[in-house]
């Protein structure tokens, strides 16, 4: 090997492990911990802050995207329950009535309205060409096996902290696949390669802090709202939102697998409550930014608090053993010269405390449930509801 071909393998193999670390999950926190550092407009304590960033001295909400997700040849996922691409279409149409309805001045452009397929870049172009103020994508969501998940979760665009939300991206882009030419549309990315997800992580998007504040009100909107299960507001890499020039997002308004969950968002009367509650999100970002007072989310105590059980303590790490290692969510914390092994992934004091019964009635009689913020343990009594 020539010393020229030393030097450029040696400084390609730097960039690669570089890529490599870059490409790590970031373990810091036990909530889904979002990359916006910048000028974050929900600080910690649940407090709203719009930056005076429009050009415009009045600014108003003037034209919104909705974007019902896949259509003609791309359905989507499905199941026994219903058809992605029904779903959102239905979802979509109802939340644009509803926003034309009380605005009758705000302009709603829907990428499509009937059942044909589009592109992924050109539904982000017709939000780009129309300069609209919102970009709201609506999609349903599935997982590969049957886990059991239900909830909603709204996406920003971001690099992905957790494996399942870099599923929910890699599911949604593969539309492009379908598409005849996406070699060259998308420059060779490739929606299956975690690597090509590396661009995510670089990419600042002048539109995150907004994105964020309308898909909060979106989570919380569904929470309150509507009454269903929130997993979140959640970053990943979806193409659809990185092409997108204003605030934007992607709803994946529940799962379909989950057959309660999945019957209920392919019912019209299911729709309807997702499109009210979308609406509903919407009044309340339409508000902030016009106004610049935001409505403060409405539990801020509550907000980006998780549930755990401890389930019991040890002299030593035993979670490579058989009875510990087919626990599902084990986490194995040491404290001091202690192990405590935590059950994870609830996000509501309810959820946790429903299988807490049933590890007590498996012989965890000596499990109780934990609550953490910010990774760092809270007073219960103040969070549960
Ligand atoms: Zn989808």
């Amino acid at each position: 090997m020539s010393m020229r071909k030393i030097i450029v393998f040696s400084l390609s193999l730097t960039l690669l492990l570089l890529l490599v670390s870059l490409l790590k999950p970031d373990k810091a926190g036990f909530n889904e911990n979002l990359t916006s550092e910048t000028t974050s407009i929900v600080d910690s304590a649940g407090k709203v802050t719009i930056p005076n960033d429009n050009d415009e001295k009045d600014y108003r909400i003037k034209k919104v995207v909705i974007d019902a997700g896949h259509g003609g040849h791309d359905t989507g996922c499905h199941s026994n329950e219903g058809v992605e691409k029904k779903n959102t279409l239905a979802m979509a149409l109802k939340l644009g009535q509803k926003i034309k309805d009380n605005y009758p001045n705000i302009e709603i452009i829907y990428t499509r309205e009937t059942d044909k397929f589009i592109e992924l870049h050109r539904r982000a172009e017709i939000a780009n060409k129309a300069k609209a103020d919102l970009f709201i994508s609506i999609h349903c969501n599935s997982t590969d096996e049957n886990s059991g998940i239900s909830g909603t979760e709204t996406y920003v665009l971001g690099m992905h902290k957790k494996e399942t939300n870099f599923e929910v991206a890699r599911r949604e882009n593969a539309s492009i696949l379908l598409e005849s030419d996406y070699k060259e549309q998308y420059e060779g990315f490739d929606p299956n390669s975690t690597e090509a997800y590396i661009i995510f992580s670089l990419f600042q998007n002048a539109y995150l802090d907004k994105s964020i504040l309308f898909a909060k009100y979106v989570e919380e909107s569904f929470r309150s709202n509507a009454g269903r299960r929130s997993l979140g507001v959640k970053q990943a890499g979806f193409l659809v939102l990185k092409e997108t020039a204003m605030p934007s997002v992607l709803i994946e308004t529940g799962f379909l697998n989950h057959s309660r969950e999945g019957e209920f968002i392919s019912s019209a009367s299911g729709q309807a409550t997702i499109a009210e509650s979308i609406f509903l999100a919407f009044q309340k970002y339409k508000t902030a930014v016009e106004t610049r007072e935001a409505t403060p989310l409405i539990d801020p105590v509550t907000e980006g608090v998780v549930f755990k059980i401890q389930l019991a303590t040890a002299s030593k790490d035993l979670s490579q053993t058989p009875r510990w290692k087919s626990m599902s969510n084990l986490e194995v914390v040491k404290d001091g010269t202690i192990f405590k092994y935590f059950k994870t992934g609830f996000d509501t004091y309810n959820e946790a405390s429903q299988e807490l019964k049933r590890l007590r009635a498996n012989g965890f009689s000596d499990a109780f449930i934990v609550a953490y913020k910010n990774g760092k343990r809270v007073n219960l009594e103040e969070v549960k509801k």
